[in-house]
């Protein structure tokens, strides 16, 4: 089933920032390792916006955006083992690794210098089909609502990955800066993992919802004297914002041997003097996404503690609406693309 080709219906920004529109393309047959996905549901991600506004300097147009899918295997290539035609799959930032380097040999492909982007010179999710390597594509186990799980494959992984890679404690008191699509998932893994969880958000209506959404406590984050209430509390944040914020005196927030990990796409350099660092042996950090094996583990781990990431759902063809909404803020939590309705 893989010696076809493919007409795919996508909807693609033509240039940086431009309305998206209606696009056609075709595939030659599939790879024998790749995959073709039918498309049911696909999240935005705040990074879709980045990537099509070229914030990141790394575009290329025609851009079909679109990293947080769900959909049904439609054709596999003739090598592919690990999945079947009409199972239920998820595909994220990733589309495919190298499979031969040291960061892909040791179970940490996501660190592949030379894995594939789903959205980087790669047609992405907002379609009505997706190819990517199979490496890259994991099953969805039975019982997650499928029209709210795209959000996991990129947003609930990169917030998930830290708390394995540093080996977060149930113990622990950490801290999520920015309550919006990443940071609203934080929240939900961080309450289920046991710690002891503070909402920094900048808006006053977030404060509520964020305790329903597993926040213990909530500060501004844009208030000094709050984060000033926060001193010598956390042994580890998350910042999933995008913006600059007074990184040195959320570095006083930490505990010592704390850490202040960046999954936020922040352009400004950080302006952090080594004496914020130092005193307490504290670090700072970042990481992307997360490999196919801990997306695995998250998924299971989101199905058994009912984390759900909360959806908005527009129609695929209101694609430019959807983005309007987000880009002013509006989206609670996560808008997702539907091919269903
Ligand atoms: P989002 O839904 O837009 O959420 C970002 C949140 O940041 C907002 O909800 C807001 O939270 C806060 N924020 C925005 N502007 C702010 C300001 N001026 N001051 C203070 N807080 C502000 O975006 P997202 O999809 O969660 O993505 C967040 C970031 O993570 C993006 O940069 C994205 O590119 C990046 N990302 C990285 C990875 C990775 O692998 N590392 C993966 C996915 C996404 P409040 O309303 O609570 O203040
Ligand atoms: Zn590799
Ligand atoms: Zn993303």
């Amino acid at each position: 089933m893989n010696n076809k080709k493919s007409i795919i219906h996508a909807y693609a920004a033509q240039e940086a920032g431009a309305q998206l529109q209606p696009f056609v393309y075709e595939m030659d047959e599939l790879d024998a390792n790749e995959v073709e996905i039918d498309v049911l549901y696909c999240g935005i991600c705040h990074s879709d916006l980045s990537m099509i506004e070229n914030e990141w300097g790394m575009s290329q147009f025609p851009l079909v955006a679109g990293h947080e899918v769900i959909g049904k295997i439609a054709a596999i290539g003739s090598k592919v083992q690990n999945l079947k035609a009409g199972m239920t799959v998820g595909l994220g930032w990733h589309s495919g690794y190298c499979g031969h380097c040291y960061s892909c040999k040791t179970g940490d492909q996501n660190l592949c210098s030379q894995a594939e982007s789903t959205i980087v010179a790669h047609h992405g999710g907002f379609a009505d089909k997706v190819r990517a390597y199979a490496s890259s594509v994991v099953a969805i186990p039975e019982g997650l609502d499928l029209e709210a799980a795209g959000p996991l494959l990129c947003g609930g992984i990169t917030v998930f990955n830290p708390l394995v890679q540093f080996a977060v404690k149930p113990t622990d008191k950490v801290a999520v800066i920015g309550i919006g699509g990443l940071g609203h998932m934080a929240l939900q893994f961080l309450n289920a993992w046991g710690c002891k969880v503070t909402a920094f958000t900048s808006s006053e209506l977030k404060r509520t919802e964020a305790l329903e959404l597993g926040a213990h406590n909530t500060l501004n984050s844009r208030d000094q004297s709050e984060i000033e209430s926060a001193i010598d509390s956390f042994d580890f944040i998350i910042s999933t914002v995008n913006v600059k914020l007074d990184w040195n005196l959320y570095l006083r927030t930490l505990k010592p041997k704390g850490r202040l990990h960046f999954v936020g796409a922040t352009i400004e350099p950080l302006d952090v003097g080594v004496f914020s660092l130092l005193g307490g042996q504290k670090s700072i950090s970042a990481s992307p996404v997360g490999s196919p094996t801990t997306i695995e583990m998250m998924l299971e781990f989101a199905r058994l503690h009912k984390i759900k990431p909360q959806v908005e759902v527009f129609p695929m063809n209101k694609i430019n609406k959807a983005f309007d909404y987000l880009k002013t803020g509006q989206a609670k939590y996560r808008i997702v693309l539907s091919n269903e309705k």
